[in-house]
């Protein structure tokens, strides 16, 4: 079966280290075996990622010399390629879903979640209580009336552990209901989930591996189960290590610096490109390299399974 690959940016902001990053590793590991490469905008919260944001990180990954088969600009059998164009499949697919008897509705505010004291995973998420897991369809109506405002809609998890083996990290799993609890598909004011749409259309796209960061492995049991809900053919994952600032924390909005509004003032794409592939250990200095050249270096038993610190003055 020919790879697919895939980068899928949520444009909320100008490309940064941590998304050239993801779009390089996924570039190469597609493209070393042959493979063909989509690019995906998600966008789905449309207030934080208008379509300038988008329309720029096309230019942005154009500029570093990564080239995709499927995408903007380039179209493809599986358009559109913008999640806020998307929205049929996903709703389509939460009717499967609801179908099953697996989907209900959430009057719970986010502050009522917060002051409920419910525990809360590592990434700061909540884990759902189940509050509004056992209203009768009398009461949910009944609250519906009360709040006057539409629900949001869960999935009830199943009492299973989901252990996958990611092709980079090993193998990893959660007790969902333990670690997680029923997860949103759709927020109240409408806006579908990241799980249900990055399930939806990984699928849909005959995407084969899914290379992402280690924020993102979490994430991959939910995603599991909903592809087996689904009936869906689940793809291979690689999850690579974080990028951290030279004091050691996450790179963020706050790291001016690793924007490529300002680094693409300081360097070009290939200057950029082989500092990064050093970071990631399959490059043996920081020198200059294209996504081209850098193919035949690619190594994902050379990229580190821990958090990676960008040494003060590399960038
Ligand atoms: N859009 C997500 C992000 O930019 C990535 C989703 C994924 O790769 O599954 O963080």
């Amino acid at each position: 079966m020919e790879t697919m690959g895939r980068f899928a940016p949520s444009p909320s902001g100008r490309i940064h280290l941590g998304n050239i990053l993801c779009c390089l590793l996924a570039w190469l590991s597609a493209r070393q075996k042959g493979g063909r490469v989509i690019l995906r905008i998600e966008d789905l919260d449309t207030a934080r990622c208008p379509a300038r944001y988008g329309e720029q990180m096309c230019r942005d990954i154009h500029w570093l010399g990564l080239d995709w088969d499927e995408g903007p600009g380039v179209g493809g059998p599986s358009g559109p390629y913008e999640q806020s164009r998307r929205t049929g499949l996903y709703q389509a697919a939460l009717e499967r879903l609801e179908a099953q008897g697996l989907v209900y509705p959430c009057f719970c505010t986010r502050a009522e979640l917060h002051a409920a004291s419910a525990p809360h995973r590592e990434d700061g998420q909540v884990i759902y209580p189940g509050t509004c897991r056992r209203l009768s369809p009398e009461e949910a109506a009944e609250r519906a009336r009360r709040t006057g405002r539409p629900p949001a809609l869960r999935l009830r998890v199943p009492e299973e552990e989901i252990t996958f083996t990611d092709g980079h990290m090993g193998t990893y799993g959660e007790d969902l209901p333990r670690d997680c609890g029923d997860f949103l598909l759709r927020r109240s004011d409408g806006m579908f989930a990241y799980q249900l749409a990055v399930v939806v259309d990984d699928a849909a796209m005959g995407v084969t591996e899914v290379v992402r960061g280690a924020d993102l492995l979490a994430s991959t049991p939910r995603q599991l189960l909903l592809y087996r809900l689904l009936g869906l053919q689940p793809p291979a994952f690689y999850h690579f290590p974080l990028l951290l600032d030279s004091r050691g924390r996450r790179l963020s909005k706050r790291n001016a610096d690793a924007g490529l509004d300002t680094l693409g003032q300081r360097y070009t794409a290939p200057e950029i490109l082989g500092k990064l592939a050093f970071l990631a250990g399959f490059h043996p200095s920081a020198e200059p390299r294209t996504g081209e050249e850098l193919l035949a270096e690619f190594d994902w038993d050379k990229v580190p399974r821990t958090d990676i610190r960008i040494p003060e003055g590399l960038f």
